[in-house]
């Protein structure tokens, strides 16, 4: 699957870091960001994610109160 924040709406609340924390970091800029294999996606940079962490990453999508992650297949 492909998932991407964007940012011009993300609170920094953190909610996603809750959900799913092997995919999502708060980092200091106050903004949540996608990482995998080392590398940090920036706003609207969709990455690459493991089917493994369906789930979790739909309860971060779903719980984000900005709506503004975003999954495609
Ligand atoms: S839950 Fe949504 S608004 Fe909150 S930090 Fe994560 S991406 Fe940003």
């Amino acid at each position: 699957m492909r998932v991407w924040i964007d940012h011009a709406d993300c609170c920094g609340v953190g909610v996603c870091v809750d959900a799913c924390p092997e995919l999502f970091t708060l980092e200091s800029d106050s903004l949540a960001y996608v990482n995998v294999g080392g590398r940090r996606f920036g706003s609207n940079e969709a990455a690459i994610v493991s089917d493994e962490l369906l789930d979790s990453v739909l309860d971060a999508a779903e719980d984000c109160p900005q709506d503004c992650i975003f999954v495609a297949a």
